[in-house]
This record gives structure tokens, sequence and C-alpha cells, in this order.
């Protein structure tokens, strides 16, 4: 086989140096039908890299059903499968990060679905683009087969997202991405508890890269995202990448501040302009009342600017993550050639 002259500079191989390892993250939620067809796409996707190692993570989140049993039969038959089991439900985004805390070693991760609604063949595609160079690449749906409140729910979301949003969140993306070891050891570096991992990889930064595939139906069984945590994984997204809540407290306190001055204004014009009309009967109450209320809001914005610093200092985020330094190998990170 021809040398591989990526840019990303993997070492030149010689009989002892270790192939590049990719292991997939596979968060498993009641998926008991789906496991077993799920590992046969994916071992026949990934067959014909056969220059590569690869290591199948399954993560089981406290299913109720045949999962963990059927995940440690395919593990009987493939020692490239490891199991994880966490003691309860944790839900998807801890799942996925006890599977990537787990991944340390291998030189890049995937993260995908197992109920066969992530293609495993869109996998290979973006090991291709690894080798490239990217670090992270993201799977972002052309299109989606899904029940049409889910469709509209998810289109409403990204748009909302992507206004409030501190960071750039790309749209139509969801957790179905490769990403480096780096990015993987800078991700795990976020240990929030309400987890938006899609928003954690687009603060880590790197170079990232897009992937367009049609994301199928859902082979077999129920979505494990109801409507309630649907709304919760929303809210998520938004609390944990904007302040925006908050700065609408205070924005909303100067409007009806102004209101109250434009009221204000109309008493005094009446009184002044046209002594003989008497005053309107609710100047006093009206003026007062939402002045007062846009005092209010407007100190309450003070305060939340405060709880938003405070929010912000306690999800304890790094500063940065180093992409490069050029001062030599002791630093651990990846040094100029
Ligand atoms: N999942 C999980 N824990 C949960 C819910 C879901 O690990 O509490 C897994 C599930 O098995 C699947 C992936 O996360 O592999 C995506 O979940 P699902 O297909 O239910 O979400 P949807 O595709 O409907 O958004
Ligand atoms: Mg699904």
């Amino acid at each position: 086989m021809p040398a591989r002259t990526s840019p990303r500079a993997l070492p030149v191989r010689t009989p002892d140096t270790p192939r590049p390892k990719i292991a997939y993250v596979l968060p498993v939620y009641d998926e008991a039908d789906n496991v077993a067809p799920f590992h046969a796409a994916l071992t026949e996707a990934t067959a014909v890299r056969d220059d590569l190692d690869w290591e199948f993570l399954y993560v089981n989140d406290g299913s109720r059903d045949e999962s963990l049993a059927r995940l440690l039969e395919l593990r009987r038959h493939d020692p490239r499968v490891g199991v994880l089991d966490l003691a309860r439900n944790c839900g998807h985004q801890i799942a996925v990060t006890a599977g990537l805390d787990a991944a340390g070693d291998a030189d890049a991760v995937v993260v995908m679905d197992t109920d066969l609604q992530d293609p495993p063949r869109v996998s290979l595609e973006m090991v291709g683009l690894w080798e490239d160079g990217a670090d992270v690449v993201y799977a972002q749906r052309r299109s989606r087969r899904d029940t049409l409140f889910k469709r509209t729910t998810a289109w409403a979301f990204y748009r909302v997202l992507d206004r409030l949003a501190s960071v750039d969140i790309p749209r139509d993306v969801g957790d179905f991405r490769l990403m480096d070891r780096r990015v993987v050891a800078e991700v795990a570096r976020y240990r929030e508890q309400d987890r938006f991992l899609r928003g954690i990889v687009a603060h880590v930064g790197f170079r990232q890269e897009a992937l367009l595939f049609d994301r199928d139906e859902r082979h077999a069984g129920t979505s494990g995202y109801p409507l309630g945590r649907m709304l919760a994984f929303a809210a998520n997204g938004i609390l944990g990448f904007s302040t925006a809540p908050l700065r609408m407290i205070t924005r909303l306190g100067f409007a009806l501040s102004a209101l109250s001055v434009v009221m204000a204004a109309y008493v005094a014009s009446v009184r002044l302009l046209r002594p003989e009309d008497s005053v309107p009967g609710w100047a006093f109450l009206g003026v007062g009342m939402f002045l007062l209320a846009g005092l209010q809001l407007v100190m309450m914005g003070v305060i939340g600017s405060y709880v938003g610093r405070t929010y912000t200092q306690v999800q304890g985020r790094p500063l940065y993550s180093l992409a490069l330094t050029a001062r030599g190998e002791h630093s651990g990170v990846r040094s100029l050639p």
C-alpha cells in the first residue's frame, strides 16, 4: 500500500507503529431490536478500511429492555466491541460524554445514534475528511424523514438558537460527528451538568467541516426524546450558550419605563395646553404603575447580569483551547514540524 501523505501528518508507518484507531461512541437506550442490525451495517461499512483499527464502544444508558444482553452478545462475537453500562438512564448527552471519556486513546472518535437514523457509511466519509486534515466533521442534514411535528419544532429550534447563541452552532446538525483526539480532549474539559454537546464542540473551535447527508427513519422502536425531553434539551441549548433571556428583562423594563414617560408627557400636555379639560382618570395610577414596574424590571435585569456572570463562572469552561504551539515538543500540544 502506498504511504499516506495526508496533511494530518500521521506517523510514518513501520510494522511496529500502531495503526490509526477510530472509536465509535454509540449511545443505546431501549434499542434491543436495533443493535444487531445496526452493528451489522456498521461492521459492513467499516470493513472497507482494513488499514485502520476500529473500536465500537456502546454505552447502554439504563435501557429497560434487552439492549444490554444484546450488546454483550455482540461483544462475544466481535472483540472490537466495548460495552459501558450506565447505572441508570442519564440521558443521551451524558451517555455520549461517558463514551467520549472512555474513548480517550483513539485517534478520532465518531459519535452516532444506534437506531440507524445516522447511516454508518457516512461516517466513513467523515474519516476521509479527517485524514485530509479536518478536526471536526459534523453531519448536516440535507433532509430528514421524521414526523412533521419533529421537523417543524427542530426547524424553529435551530433558527432561534442561531439568533441567540453566543457561538456559531451550525444548523440542522445533531450529534453525529467525528472528532479528532485533540477535540475530544478539549471537550472533556467542559464538565457542565446541563450538557448541549453540539454547542460545546462549536465552542471548542478547531477546523470544523460540514458533511451533508440524508437522515433516515428510525429502524425500530420509539424516540427516546419525547416532547418534554426535547423541550428540556432545547432549553439547555439556549440557556447554556446565551444570556439573551436575561437581557430581555432589562429591555422590557426600559420599554415599560419609556411608556410611562410617554403617558406622563401626554398628561402634562393636557394640563398645560388645554387647561379647560380635566386630566384623564388613569393619570396618576397609570403613569405610576408603568414607571414602577419598569424600574423594577430594570433592577431585576441588573441582578440578572450579575447572575449571568456567576453562571458563566460556575460553568467553569476553559478560556481557550490551543490548536498549536510553536514552542517545542514538551508542551504536549501538536507542535510545528
Ligand atoms: N438515547 C440515549 N439515552 C436516552 C435517549 C436516547 O442514549 O435517554 C440514545 C438512543 O438510543 C439513540 C440516540 O440516543 O441512539 C438518539 O436518540 P433518539 O433516536 O431517541 O432521538 P431522536 O433521533 O428521536 O432525536
Ligand atoms: Mg433517532
